[in-house]
């Protein structure tokens, strides 16, 4: 029998090779960034056509190679990076292999340009099907750029089984992200189909991160920062409220390659557990540094898989840091508060007599109608007269935007009101006196129509475009208490509050931490509705906060929304004839009149061909 074992030619053995390490397009642009990040690069640019399906370029600014490493760069187990076994275990590139490139040029069509900085040419390499076809020397700007051309053209089988551009794409900028986000000291650049996706300059983790992500993770993010002995985990974690219904960014960075680890992910989980519910995935950009000996990465060709040499260590330090980031952010109720009673009494010895702060809260009511000051937060209560009213409400209009451009949209709503005979004497003059209907409605006459408002959604958008303004412009509106009045709050509501007390004081409070929990009031914004307690509409306005947390708003958008909302004039309220006078006027001196901050509409009208043909 003859014998019949052979070795297969290297251009098939390459394509077989290819299989494993290339299995995508965006595996290619994963291999050549890489590359680039290796070559200590500081500028790449990848430039990629139809999904990466037709072209797929890298260009960096690195340390280029010679007219022999360019060639050799092809071959299979060609690398600069190991030369030994021992170099297995001290792994700082992001290769070792040395099969990207020639698994690539076994199954695309490649141009190869690159320079040694110290080098006055370069030199320019064909490469199709592993066959180097053309080399000459090229002028070319130091670094290296490789374009991949038609990938998979002679694998009809891998070509057909590529997905749609946008998934394909989908997996580049997966791809993208990983690297991008473990370089921040690179500058990145990626077009795609000649339009720039992402502009990436150099910058620190954080702005990196909001350059990948957005803007609206800024302030979403708890910074993590712990070592022990040879390792360490830094890097930024989600607070709890910005957890996602959907897996999304979620990143460990081992020795800054990204990796994949259910087990690593299960810890950072643990470390939410009372945090978030089991439907809610926390969000992560964290880096595991440690020496390299102690991990191996060698276990997959894509290598996004690793092994620890001690996974349950790693499990542990890894949960018990982000305990503690979390912890430090008082977002964690770590310690049980509910036992330490002492607080309120010892409040109570300083002020000089036997009653806590929350206890002269608690009478306030009654001083505030004995001819002291008056205090903010009677100032929506039913007015003794008119006139006490108005110079409440004068406080009002001062903070109102005295004179600020009116949005178009408004102006075009409020002709329209005035259209439809709203008094010329602009405001509504005592002989057109509003009614309320069901304590809900104020009806008003117009010349022509009928004017009908939801006192609620109206009062609300009112109060919105005050606070907003406020927190934009720093006005400070605030009105003293008579009292201060303490609130005991939740330890999450307490931890919310305290990151964004400084804001909530924007608002008119003067409100500051008193410890376990507890916050003092020393001030109110002005023109608060007194008809709700302080410490409620403090608690609502922290409710409404984490729930608009989802929806993406910024902090200044969320609170002027959440503090209007909860400290609104409610449905059902009866309301005072000023009262309603007065909310007709500021509704339509509002920008945006027509709905609530929520949406909702504050006014109809109904004009006079509908009432007639309501009489046919
Ligand atoms: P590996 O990265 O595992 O070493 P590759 O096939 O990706 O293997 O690359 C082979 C070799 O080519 C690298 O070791 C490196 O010396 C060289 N090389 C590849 N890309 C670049 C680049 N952009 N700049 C400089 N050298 C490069
Ligand atoms: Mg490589």
């Amino acid at each position: 029998m003859p014998d019949i074992i052979q070795l297969l030619p290297d251009s098939i053995a390459n394509q077989i090779a290819a299989g494993e390490v290339i299995q995508r397009p965006a595996s290619v642009v994963k291999e050549m960034l890489e590359n680039a990040i290796d070559a200590g690069a500081d500028a790449i640019k990848l430039i990629i056509k139809d999904a990466g399906k037709t072209s797929i370029q890298v260009i960096d600014n690195g340390k280029g190679m010679s007219e022999t490493d360019a060639r050799m760069s092809f071959e299979r187990h060609a690398t600069s990076k190991i030369r030994n076994a021992n170099d297995l275990f001290a792994i700082k590139t992001m290769g070792f292999r040395g099969e990207a490139l020639a698994s690539i040029a076994a199954i695309a069509h490649v141009e190869m340009i690159t320079r040694q900085p110290s080098e006055d040419l370069g030199s320019r390499l064909i490469v199709e099907g592993s066959a180097i076809t053309k080399q000459e020397p090229f002028q070319a700007n130091p670094g290296t750029s490789i374009t991949v051309k038609n990938l998979f053209y002679n694998v009809p089988a891998r070509r057909k089984f590529l997905k749609s551009d946008p998934v394909e794409l989908k997996h580049i900028l997966d791809e993208f992200h990983r690297v991008v986000l473990a370089m921040p000291e690179v500058h990145f650049s990626l077009h795609h189909n000649g339009n720039e996706i992402y502009h990436l300059p150099k910058t620190n983790l954080k702005q990196r991160i909001i350059g990948v992500v957005g803007k609206h993770i800024n302030d979403k993010l708890i910074p993590v920062n712990e070592s022990i002995d040879d390792m360490s985990i830094s890097g930024f974690i989600g607070k709890a409220e910005g957890a996602k219904k959907t897996a999304g960014e979620q990143y460990i960075f081992v020795n800054n390659r990204f990796i994949k680890s259910q087990y690593l992910n299960h810890a950072i989980r643990t470390a939410y557990e009372d945090l978030i519910t089991k439907d809610m995935y926390p969000i992560f950009f964290l880096f595991i540094d440690m020496d390299p000996a102690k991990i191996d990465i060698n276990v997959h060709p894509t290598k996004t898989e690793i092994k620890f040499e001690d996974e349950r260590l790693m499990y542990n330090y890894l949960r018990v840091s982000l305990r503690h980031a979390l912890g430090q952010y008082s977002l964690t109720p770590m310690i049980d508060f509910g036992t330490d009673t002492n607080f309120t009494r010892n409040l109570g010895q300083n002020m000089g007599d036997d009653r806590s702060i929350k206890q002269a809260y608690q009478q306030q009511p009654s001083s505030s109608g004995s001819g002291t000051q008056p205090s903010g937060s009677s100032s929506w209560q039913t007015p003794k007269s008119s006139k006490d009213w108005q110079d409440v409400y004068r406080g009002m209009l001062d903070i109102n935007q005295p004179e600020t451009e009116v949005h178009p949209d408004a102006k075009h709503i409020e002709q329209e009101a005035y259209h439809l005979g709203l008094d010329e004497s602009s405001s509504i003059g005592a002989s057109n006196a509003p009614m309320q209907l069901q304590n809900t409605y104020i009806v008003s006459k117009l010349k022509s129509a009928l004017l009908l408002i939801d006192q609620q959604a109206a009062h609300e958008r009112i109060l919105y475009e005050i606070y907003l303004e406020r927190l934009q412009n720093g006005e400070l509106a605030s009105q003293r208490e008579l009292f201060p009045i303490s609130i005991e709050l939740s330890p999450a509501k307490a931890s919310v509050l305290k990151n964004i007390l400084d804001r909530i004081n924007a608002l008119g409070f003067d409100m500051s931490e008193f410890g376990h929990n507890s916050f003092v009031i020393h001030g109110t914004p002005v023109g608060l509705d007194g008809s709700t307690p302080i410490d409620q509409v403090v608690e609502t306005l922290l409710d409404q906060y984490s729930q608009n947390i989802e929806v993406e708003l910024s902090i200044e958008e969320n609170l002027a929304r959440s503090m209007a909302a909860s400290s609104c004039v409610k449905r059902g309220r009866k309301l005072e004839k000023e009262e309603m006078i007065n909310i007709i006027d500021q509704l339509f001196a509002c920008k945006m009149p027509a709905k609530s901050p929520t949406g909702k509409k504050c006014f109809i009208t109904i004009d006079g061909d509908e009432l007639a043909a309501r009489f046919k």
